[in-house]
């Protein structure tokens, strides 16, 4: 099994850890009732998108 030759530094560690994000998907603020919504998707609590195309009651 292949073994690491030297231990990674501190830095090194750290440095690969600035690019561990959390991913924060993108929320608005419906048109229709306010609530957070998913951007460029229908929203779940009333159903609207763009206005007032319903999907559901
Ligand atoms: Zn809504």
């Amino acid at each position: 099994m292949a073994v690491p030759q030297r231990r990674t530094s501190k830095t090194r560690r750290d440095k690969r850890r600035t690019h561990f994000k959390l991913a924060v998907p993108g929320m608005v603020k419906c048109d229709q009732c306010g609530e957070l919504k998913l951007a460029h998707r229908v929203c779940k609590t009333c159903g609207s998108y763009k206005g007032r195309e319903i999907v559901k009651a």
